[in-house]
């Protein structure tokens, strides 16, 4: 069966049709600046890379642009090919504990939370929206980024705060990045044929998360209330000091609103180091001598390793460390930093094997205390696969 896995953010929208159970890529592609001028899509086909300059006044038209492209193209014949469409949706609060199949019902229960993620579940929503009108035979389903966490027990999702901001404002913590941290739990988990594992996944991309993870249940992850928590970032600052706020706001005059976006924009890789927030921009400026990237990488890995060693503490001795996204899947230099820093937990790299990019491979030496893998993330396989359970009935 063909199952089309969805990224609708407010301008964009990423696309993957997949062949399932098959796990094979057909075709992907994004279109991009979706209301904005000089809107553009990409589709990629059998190794070809197709790109047209267009008009894309909202994301119905790009919908449309997308289905007429697959039928001429000869990736489908008929629209009743597609058998189902998996959005990824962002936020879905403490209700959605799990993939979920959508209706007009459904979506006015999510758009309860895009106060809680006003940049993201209004974009999910649309693109939902524009599919429904597009394919209204075809099964939509919604896959959340927080649905993984709501396995967190109160102990770990109540801030100590006072108790009325949960109760009146549901101030919690909630996650992120759960459909990658599931990705990698269920492949690690597989791979090494024992459901009962401890893992600690770390998803290093442009924006990171840590995640305890206890025979497929979450017990702790490092991003909070939003996604700005946690670890540093490419442009956000991670966990910090909330007084912080009002000190620079007195000494700035910046508001709370500007200097939140600070936080997130303007802070991590690309705040310390003040030369990108791409961590390969700062691995070569590091390797110039550059003193604020060797700060900066350094705060990075620091930071990174502190997670990993609390929540080796959390789950009373971790079975397993997976590396993935951007940085986890991609940067030597970052996987060494990070385990030179972690080496009190007996954790051992093998130097000769973490030279590589973008492979499923073991890194760590066979004496190493707690094996260390590397997986590449694949959030579209995971919505496919949801979408496909739905499909045949397996939720
Ligand atoms: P996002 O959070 O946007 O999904 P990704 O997971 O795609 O981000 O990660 C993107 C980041 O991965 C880039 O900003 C870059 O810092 C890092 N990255 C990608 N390739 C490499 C590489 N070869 N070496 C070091 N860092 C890399």
């Amino acid at each position: 069966m063909k199952i089309l896995s969805v990224n609708a953010g407010s301008s964009s929208l990423k696309f993957t049709l997949m062949k399932m159970p098959e796990e094979e890529v057909i075709a992907s592609g994004l279109f991009e600046k979706i209301g904005l001028a000089d809107s553009s899509y990409t589709i990629k086909y059998q190794g070809e890379k197709i790109k047209k300059e267009c008009s894309l006044e909202n994301h119905s038209v790009a919908v449309e642009k997308l289905i007429a492209e697959l039928i001429d193209l000869n990736i489908i014949q008929t629209l009743d090919e597609i058998e189902g469409v998996g959005h990824r949706l962002v936020h879905g609060g403490q209700e959605f504990t799990s993939s979920v199949v959508l209706n007009e019902e459904v979506l006015e229960h999510v758009a309860k939370y895009n106060e809680l993620a006003p940049l993201h579940n209004p974009a999910n929503i649309m693109g939902v929206r524009a599919f429904m009108e597009k394919l209204p035979n075809t099964i939509q389903v919604g896959v959340f980024d927080t649905a993984f966490h709501t396995t967190m027990k109160e102990k770990e999702y109540i801030y100590p705060v006072p108790y009325e901001w949960y109760e009146k404002y549901q101030v919690r913590k909630y996650g992120f990045h759960g459909t990658s941290h599931r990705f990698i739990d269920m492949t690690i988990r597989k791979h090494l044929n024992n459901d009962n594992l401890k893992v600690i996944s770390c998803h290093i991309g442009n924006g990171g998360s840590i995640t305890a993870i206890d025979s497929g249940k979450v017990v702790d992850t490092s991003m909070g209330f939003t996604p700005l928590a946690g670890i540093m970032m490419g442009t956000r600052s991670g966990d910090i000091d909330a007084s912080i706020l009002e000190y620079m706001a007195n000494k700035t005059g910046e508001t709370l609103t500007q200097l939140t976006n600070d936080l997130n924009k303007k802070s991590g890789f690309l705040g310390v180091s003040g030369v990108s927030s791409d961590s390969r921009d700062i691995e070569a400026a590091v390797l110039q001598g550059n003193k604020r990237a060797i700060l900066a990488q350094d705060i990075y890995s620091q930071k990174i390793a502190n997670y990993i060693a609390m929540y080796n503490n959390l789950l009373n001795g971790a079975d397993v460390i997976v590396f993935t996204a951007g940085l986890g899947e991609n940067s030597p230099m970052m996987r060494e930093k990070v385990m030179q820093k972690i080496a009190s937990l007996g954790v051992k790299l093998d130097l000769s094997k973490n030279d590589f990019r973008g492979e499923f491979r073991k890194i760590s030496t066979d004496d190493s205390k707690i094996p260390v893998f590397v997986i590449p993330t694949n959030e579209e396989l995971m919505i496919a696969i949801d979408t496909m359970n739905f499909i045949l009935n397996k939720n």
